[in-house]
Order: C-alpha cells, then structure tokens, then sequence
C-alpha cells in the first residue's frame, strides 16, 4: 500500500524539504499536482516518497462514530500518511486514542472492526504501528496532566 512511489513536487516544496539541493527537473514539464501542498506546479521535479518519511498527521474531523471496543465517541482521527496530509479513505485503519483498538473506516467514514483479512493486513502495518506508539505517548502525556485518572 505505501510502496515508495514518484510524486511531483513543487519548487517551494522542494526548496522545504531537500533544502540547497539542486533539483533535476525533467525536459517536458508538464503540469502536475505536487504532492506535498496540492498546488498545481510546473516544476518538473520528482521525488521518490520514502517509506520511512512517515510521521503524525493533523488531526482530522470525521463523522461521531463510537470505538467498537470501549465505546469512546471519535469524531477525529490522526492520519499517519507520508505528507500528513492524506484523509482517511474508506478501507483505511485507524487507532482509538482510548484503548488502542485497531479499527477501519467504512464507506461513509464510520468505524467498523477490521474484517480477519484487513487484521493480517494490518499486522507489521508501519503505520498503524507509529499510532500506537504515538497513542502511548498521548496516554502517557495525559495521565501526567492528570494524576487523578
Ligand atoms: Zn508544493
Ligand atoms: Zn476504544
């Protein structure tokens, strides 16, 4: 699923990101989306995503929809994607901050328990392995703000 593949990048992404470097930029520069801030470039320039650029996402809203384990009301998800920026799709996982339940988002983006298939999928998931670990950290974070808990 996230197999490094070649993005267009934009001059000021590329600037950002591989600061100083200079760039090879293909002859034909067609116009192209970069994938880093989704505007329209003609930069020519690609980059390989790496698969180890991972790193925590905005927190995104999405429907109210309670953990199928511990009942928790989610209305927000942390996506971990390469850029940070992706939303979840429907198939997609995600990780209840509460409890750490793996769950996966159905077709309008509510939450459903993984089928057996998704959960071997999901096994050695990068991804889904930086959310618990990030979860742990939040947990971690919270108990400290407040002992009484
Ligand atoms: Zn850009
Ligand atoms: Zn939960």
């Amino acid at each position: 699923m996230a197999s490094p593949k070649t993005v267009a990048i934009c001059d000021s992404c590329w600037d950002k990101y591989w600061h100083g470097r200079v760039p090879y930029r293909v002859r034909s520069r067609p116009e192209e989306t970069c994938d880093f801030c989704k505007q329209t470039t003609h930069s020519g320039i690609y980059v390989r995503r790496k698969k180890d650029a991972l790193r925590m996402g905005e927190a995104l809203r999405m429907p109210e929809s309670p953990c199928t384990s511990c009942g928790k009301i989610l209305d927000a998800a942390n996506n971990i994607s390469e850029d940070g920026t992706g939303k979840p799709d429907p198939g997609d996982a995600t990780v209840c901050l509460m409890c750490g339940h793996i769950m996966v988002f159905d077709d309008n983006l509510r939450l459903r328990d993984p089928t057996a298939a998704e959960q071997e999928n999901f096994a050695g998931d990068k991804r889904l392995l930086t959310i618990q670990e990030a979860r742990g950290r939040v947990m971690k974070d919270k108990t400290n703000e407040n002992p009484d808990r």
